[in-house]
């Protein structure tokens, strides 16, 4: 549906290769200093029957620990469900991270690989997992090659049976950030969305009960057990409660990965650990949630950034992809490419969102918008595509006619 030139493939597919050569990832903490601060050993004790798996469901619980790829699931009460499945049962780690402006798991891993796989070992010894599978976006080749090394050394260094644990690439399609695409995709199909029920805690990887966890999520295990549910728990601003990462980028001084506590605001972010707005630049607007969770006005610029307190105002927080905007951005512009992306990596599978993409991307071509027609559309698309591309896709046209209807005057 998108012709590209060859020779423009040639060239990306050149670039790629070239790039995988020279990228070289070496983590902030490797396997021996992981070990070195105590690495492993509470999976150990919970193998060796020093502690009880019931315990650390309960941690998660205490510290309202939820799935941080976005859906914000209490992670507590997914081990149960899939533990409840009868065996054998699969764990999925979603490290496809496709969502733009995302960019935290890279950082994870990069920084400290071990701590995610000591967490992804303790659920799957907690859920009873036969076979874990660590699906990671191919365009971050580095990271896939250090990931081997690190599973190697922790394979040799074993004192317990693992179960098979299994690195996947990804092949770079955002569609397959959808868990039950990600499913698809490592059995080696297209990565197309499955419809649900049944859920993939039911029947998930090769029809077997799934437990699909995002990186992050497994990264704050150990910490939660050892440090104490509670000092999770007691973080966070606003009324919300833990901490998380957010992924930092746009019109800022100090970009990044920052970690700071669930629902403090945008303005606080910027403020307290992003550096500031740069000289020239003063605040005018802000996506909460990479491309899909909508385009938020300054004026709201106060609200807490956590799971459920931005649907009021048609946003979402997501994976806590915060791309900052300032004066010399125009909403209208970002919810063009936002939508263009969306029409570019819609599966196709159904039709509210393959056509609903492409149709909003026309309306959204002229200065004045058919907002009867836009609203109409996004109601087909919300109720009727089978996964979060399509229902999240109209998120970018509402924002600016909720929010910024003065660029459209
Ligand atoms: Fe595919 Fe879009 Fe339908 Fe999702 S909503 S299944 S991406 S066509």
């Amino acid at each position: 549906r998108h012709p590209v030139p060859h020779a423009d493939v040639d060239a990306v597919q050149a670039a790629v290769q070239s790039g995988r050569r020279e990228e070289r990832v070496t983590p902030a903490v490797g396997f021996d200093a992981y070990r070195a601060s105590g690495g492993y050993m509470l999976w150990r004790d919970l193998v060796e029957g020093r502690r009880s798996a019931e315990s650390v469901i309960d941690v998660l619980d205490t510290a309202g620990l939820r799935g941080l790829g976005g859906a914000g699931f209490p992670s507590g009460r997914k081990w149960r469900i899939v533990r409840d499945m009868p065996a054998p049962r699969h764990l999925a780690v979603n490290l496809d991270e496709g969502e733009p402006g995302t960019f935290k798991d890279r950082w994870i891993l990069e920084q400290d690989p071990h701590r995610m796989l000591e967490g992804l070992l303790i659920a799957a010894h907690v859920v009873g997992i036969e076979a874990a599978w660590l699906y990671l976006r191919d365009e971050y080749p580095g990271l896939r090659t250090m990931l081997a090394a690190e599973l190697d050394a922790l394979r040799a260094w074993a004192p317990h049976p693992l179960p098979t644990l299994d690195l996947r690439r990804g092949a770079g399609a955002y569609v397959c950030g959808e868990e039950s695409a990600m499913i698809e995709s490592i059995e080696g199909k297209r990565g197309l969305p499955r419809l649900r029920p049944p859920f993939v805690a039911e029947v998930g990887l090769f029809g077997r009960p799934t437990l699909a966890h995002n990186g992050e999520t497994l990264y704050w295990v150990r910490e939660l057990v050892e440090q104490g549910p509670e000092v999770f728990a007691a973080q966070g601003r606003h009324g919300r409660q833990g901490l998380r990462r957010f992924s930092v980028s746009g019109r800022v001084n100090k970009p990044g990965v920052h970690l700071a506590p669930a629902g403090i605001t945008l303005r606080e972010l910027v403020d307290q650990f992003a550096g500031g707005m740069p000289p020239g630049h003063t605040l005018y607007g802000y996506l909460p949630g990479g491309a899909s969770g909508g385009i938020l006005p300054a004026r709201l610029a106060d609200l807490p950034l956590d799971f459920d307190t931005l649907q009021p105002h048609g946003a979402f927080i997501g994976s806590a992809a915060v791309i900052v905007l300032s004066q010399h951005d125009r909403a209208v512009d970002v919810a063009r490419n936002a939508m263009r992306f969306f029409r570019d990596e819609s599966c196709g599978q159904c039709t509210p969102c393959r056509a609903g993409t492409a149709k909003a991307l026309a309306l959204m071509q002229g200065p004045r918008w058919d907002a009867p027609l836009l609203a109409e559309l996004g109601q087909v698309m919300r109720d009727a595509s089978i996964c979060g591309l399509g229902q999240a896709a109209p998120n970018a046209f509402d924002s600016v006619l909720q929010h910024f209807p003065d660029e459209l005057a």
